[in-house]
C-alpha cells in the first residue's frame, strides 16, 4: 500500500481521496477549507498541516485544484509541494488547467498531468477516465493508483498531452452539443417531433454522444439533465472554463478553431444570462429564446 499526499479536497478531490483510502492506501490530505478537511477526516483521510506537509514523505503526491494559477502556486510557490517531495515520489496533477501551466509545473520532475472526465458521479463511483501526459515510467508507477479512482486510464504522450486531450475533447463536446440543440430547435419550428428526429439522427450520420447519451430535450434519453430541468450534470461555468482553455491553447499553438470560438461566445452569453450553474445542454433554451 502506498503513502499518498492529496491536495484539494473539493467536489472532485474529496471522493477521489476517499476512494484511495478505501482501497487501503495511507492518504494525508490538505485543503484551504476547514470544512473540506473535516469531511475528509470522516472518510479516513489523515490531516496534513499544509500542502508541503501533505507532500512530505509520500510515494505519490496528487493535486485536484480549480485552475492553473492554483496549481502553479501550490507546486511552485513559497512553501510549495515541489520542494517538499521525496526525489523518487511520483507527482500527479488531476486538475483541468492550461497546457503551459501543466508543462511549467512538470519541468524536470517525474510528473503527470492527469485530468479527468466523468464528473462528481464518476469521482464518487471510482469510474473516472484519466487522460495522462508525462514520462512512461511515471505513468507505469501511477497506473494502479489511478485505477483506484477510475476505470479508463489512457497515456496520451509527454507532459501536457493529458491536458491537450481533455481540452480537444471538451471543445468537440461543446460544438456537438450546440449543433444538436440547433437541430432540435429547428425541428420544433418545422413541426417535427423530438422523438422522430431522435429516432432518425441516432441511427444516421447526425449521431453523437450529445444526442444519444446526453439528449438536450426531455424524453428520448430518460437520464439526461433535460429531464430534470437542466440540473447539472456538467455545469455551464465549467464548460465555459474549458472552452476558454481550448481557445487559449489554439491561439498560442496557431490552430484555427472558428467553431470553438463560436461555442465560447455562445456559452459566455448563456452563462451571463444567469445559467452558469445549470447544465450546459440547457443552451437549447437560449436558442429558442433568441428565435424570431
Ligand atoms: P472545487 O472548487 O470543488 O475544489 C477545489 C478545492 O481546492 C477547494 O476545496 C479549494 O478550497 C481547494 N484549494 C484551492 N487552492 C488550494 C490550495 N492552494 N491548497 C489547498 N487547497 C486549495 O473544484 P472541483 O469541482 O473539485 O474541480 C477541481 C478540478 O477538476 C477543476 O480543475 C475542474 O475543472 C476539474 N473537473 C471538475 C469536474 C466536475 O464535474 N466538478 C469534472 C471534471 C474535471
Amino acid at each position: 500500500m502506498a503513502r499518498i499526499g492529496f491536495v484539494g479536497l473539493g467536489n472532485m478531490g474529496l471522493p477521489m481521496a476517499r476512494n484511495l483510502a478505501k482501497k487501503g492506501h495511507e492518504v494525508r490530505g490538505y485543503d484551504l477549507s476547514t470544512a473540506a478537511m473535516d469531511a475528509a477526516a470522516q472518510d479516513g483521510v489523515g490531516r496534513a498541516q499544509s500542502a508541503a506537509d501533505a507532500a512530505r514523505g509520500a510515494d505519490f503526491v496528487i493535486s485536484m485544484l480549480p485552475a492553473g494559477t492554483h496549481v502553479r502556486d501550490a507546486w511552485l510557490g513559497a512553501g510549495g509541494m515541489a520542494a517538499a517531495c521525496e526525489p523518487k515520489a511520483v507527482l500527479i496533477d488531476c486538475s483541468t488547467i492550461d497546457v503551459e501551466s501543466a508543462r511549467a509545473v512538470a519541468a524536470g520532475r517525474p510528473m503527470l498531468d492527469a485530468p479527468v472526465s466523468g464528473g462528481t458521479m464518476g469521482a464518487e463511483a471510482g469510474t473516472l477516465t484519466f487522460m495522462v501526459g508525462g514520462p512512461a515510467e511515471a505513468f507505469a508507477s501511477a497506473k494502479p493508483i489511478l485505477e483506484a479512482m477510475g476505470r479508463t486510464i489512457v497515456h496520451c504522450g509527454e507532459a501536457g498531452a493529458g491536458q491537450a486531450a481533455k481540452l480537444c475533447n471538451n471543445m468537440l463536446l461543446a460544438i456537438s452539443m450546440i449543433g444538436t440543440c440547433e437541430a432540435f430547435a429547428l425541428a420544433e419550428k418545422l413541426g417535427l417531433s423530438h422523438e422522430a428526429l431522435f429516432e432518425v439522427a441516432s441511427k444516421s450520420s447526425g449521431q453523437s454522444w450529445s444526442l444519444t447519451t446526453y439528449c438536450p430535450v426531455p424524453g428520448p434519453v430518460p437520464g439526461s439533465p433535460a429531464n430534470r430541468d437542466y440540473k447539472p450534470g456538467f455545469a455551464t461555468a465549467l464548460m465555459l472554463k474549458d472552452l476558454g482553455l481550448s481557445q487559449q491553447a489554439a491561439e498560442s499553438a496557431g490552430a484555427a478553431t472558428p467553431l470553438g470560438a463560436a461555442a465560447l461566445a455562445l456559452y459566455r452569453r448563456f452563462a451571463e444570462g444567469g445559467d452558469a450553474g445549470t447544465d450546459f445542454s440547457g443552451i437549447i433554451r437560449m436558442l429558442r429564446d433568441e428565435a424570431r
